[in-house]
């Protein structure tokens, strides 16, 4: 395979050899001559957008930030991630200091430098935009409004955001306080960093299971090209969706596009579930040794519909497998 593009590493002009942890030793290009892929990671979306193979994705995970905001960049490189999600600060409290600017600019530099896009964040565990107690649910919207703001200040594109509960007061109420906050941190928020609401397992008194209940909230929403959603495989299965078949997953997506129309989603949580359909339990499993399964998978990461999206997981690490391990399934999955 020729590839006459300068690359960052190796260095070769011409017919370049590439070889990747991945394994692509026997890919067949064209289907004449066997050639070694030899990537690093940072090169994969580089190279897949150089020379177009559909059976490129990006993949990557949860990170920790543990120590400093820019470790994340070199942990999610070090995975062999290609994008990644991270929290900006501890996400246990509601307190957290304000980022110094040496602390950003190293940040941004590792992302450039790494080729991770896009670099997503997870709101902290604590608010509840849903929240009909008013303390708390201004200590939330204060939450969103710093957080939006720090993704704008890192560059991120996109700031996931978990729907909250209405505490048994009823999701009218619980809708109405959400909308409020989205739209209310989205005015004074600067117009780059898009809010991802994330699709919820179905826990009592939870906002957001299923697709209609995302319709509603979006359509309270005033600031429509600055709201989107992620979905995450494990909630939505949780909440009743069978994503283990590829009917499941064909039927799934097109419930999906009809309710709230697959250009508002720009992000996949890829998560398998320790809870059994529609159990309503938020437990994450590494991939494919769940309840959905590697068929269920396969199809999701086959769908054309979602192809072009990043996919991040936040699975467990154990004896089982490790982060590495979920990334290199998940590619050949992919395949
Ligand atoms: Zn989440
Ligand atoms: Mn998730
Ligand atoms: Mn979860």
């Amino acid at each position: 395979m020729e590839v006459l593009a300068p690359l960052r590493y190796g260095g070769h002009r011409g017919r370049v050899r590439f070889y990747s942890h991945i394994n692509f030793s026997d890919f067949d290009y064209r289907g004449n001559n066997r050639t070694a892929f030899v990537v690093s990671p940072l090169d994969f979306s580089a190279l897949s957008r150089l020379v177009g193979f559909s059976t490129m994705i990006r993949v990557g995970l949860h990170v920790s930030i543990s120590g400093a905001l820019d470790k994340a960049a070199d942990r999610a490189k070090e995975i062999g991630c290609d994008t990644f999600q991270m929290f900006t600060r501890n996400p246990r409290g509601w307190k957290f200091k304000a980022m110094d600017s040496e602390q950003v600019a190293e940040f941004k530099k590792k992302v450039k430098a790494y080729g991770l896009s896009p670099v997503v964040s997870h709101m902290p565990y604590l608010p509840n935009l849903s929240c009909p107690k008013k303390l708390i649910y201004n200590k939330s919207l204060k939450t969103l409004r710093a957080e939006l703001d720090r993704c704008a200040k890192l560059e991120l594109p996109y700031l996931v955001t978990h729907l909250g509960s209405h505490l048994g007061k009823g999701p009218e109420i619980g809708l109405e306080r959400l909308v409020n906050a989205v739209n209310s941190a989205m005015s004074e928020s600067n117009g780059h960093v898009r809010l991802l609401l994330e699709n919820t397992a179905g826990q009592k008194n939870s906002m957001g299971s299923s697709f209609e209940d995302i319709r509603r909230i979006l359509e309270g929403v005033k600031w429509k090209d600055r709201v989107d959603v992620c979905f995450d495989t494990a909630h939505a299965f949780a909440a009743g969706y069978d994503i283990r078949t590829g009917d499941g997953v064909r039927d799934t997506l097109s419930k999906f596009d009809s309710v709230i129309g697959l250009e508002r989603l720009k992000l996949l949580h890829l998560n398998d579930s320790k809870g059994e359909l529609g159990s309503g339990r938020d437990r994450h499993e590494h991939i494919g040794l769940g309840y959905i399964g590697e068929k269920g998978f396969r199809a999701l990461l086959k769908h054309e519909a979602l192809r072009e999206l990043p996919f991040i997981m936040e699975t467990p690490i154990d004896e089982r497998r490790d982060d590495m391990g979920n990334i290199k399934k998940v590619r050949e999955l992919a395949l």
